[in-house]
């Protein structure tokens, strides 16, 4: 077994997961990134970590699909015999106005953005009980915080992070175990390509847009340095929630 950590990054072939990868490649990990369907971004990713001189693989699955994330986690721990850090950060957006929003798109985004924290951290917190330690990441949002428009789906989603990190930390700190997540505003990514960007620059504070790195930067913080911080949610949002 290698003395690296290993960290697992749902969503780790682009955008923020992206930057976390690498960010705790950086740090010494070894890390499997996981994506749906962009095999390209993820080969990417992966010789870019590898470029660094750390370990990396991706492992294409599904996170709302419980057997696949069982299955996929189960053979992660095969290959590499431990998981010290899981940073949940899969997820999507279906915007649309309440009224005129489908079931589909209100499932999918509470199947992409919550379920996922039961399906993957289920496994993945068996095995960091066992290991005695752990320290798990999750990805939150401003809109589960202050509540956005068009976003009722994630809005619940991202609100329901904020809970399951908060009962999930006070379960898990007797076993060695952090949990914490990172709400971040708007962040330059595929996600927020198409949104108005100066009508929304306009209303934060420190009046540009986040970067993957700013986020990244406290994700690794909060996974490998803050060893008495568990059950907090971090903004980094450019002032955007004060
Ligand atoms: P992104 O650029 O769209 O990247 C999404 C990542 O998630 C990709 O790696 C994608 O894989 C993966 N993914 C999507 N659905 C998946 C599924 N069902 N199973 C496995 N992987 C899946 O998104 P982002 O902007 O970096 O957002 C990352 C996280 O930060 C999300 O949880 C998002 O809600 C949160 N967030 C983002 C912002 C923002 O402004 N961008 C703000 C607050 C919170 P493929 O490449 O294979 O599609």
């Amino acid at each position: 077994m290698t003395d690296n950590k290993i960290a697992l990054v749902t969503g780790g072939s682009r955008g923020i997961g992206k930057a976390c990868a690498i960010e705790l490649a950086k740090a010494g990990c070894d890390v499997i990134i996981n994506y749906a369907g962009n095999e390209e971004a993820a080969n990417k990713t992966v010789q870019e970590i590898k470029s660094l001189g750390q370990n990396a693989s991706a492992k294409k699955f599904d996170v709302s699909n419980k057997e696949a994330a069982e299955k996929a986690i189960a053979e992660i721990l095969e290959e590499y015999k431990k998981i010290d850090i899981l940073v949940n950060n899969a997820g999507i957006t279906r915007d649309n106005l309440f009224m005129r929003m489908k079931e589909e798109e209100w499932l999918a985004v509470i199947n992409t953005n919550l379920n996922s924290a039961y399906f993957v951290t289920h496994p993945v917190s068996k095995i960091m009980i066992k290991q005695r330690s752990g320290s798990i990441v999750n990805m939150a949002s401003v809109s589960g915080i202050y509540g956005n428009a068009g976003q009722a789906n994630y809005s619940a989603a991202k609100a329901g992070i904020v809970g399951f990190t908060k009962a999930l930390s006070k379960e898990l700190a007797s076993r060695n175990i952090r949990v914490n997540a990172v709400a971040p505003g708007f962040v330059q990514t595929d996600m927020t390509k198409d949104l108005p960007v100066d009508k929304i620059i306009e209303r934060i504070p420190l009046k540009k847009l986040g970067m993957p790195e700013d986020i990244a930067k406290t994700v690794k913080f909060l996974a490998i340095d803050a060893g008495y911080i568990t059950g907090q949610v971090i903004g980094v949002d450019g002032g955007l929630v004060i």
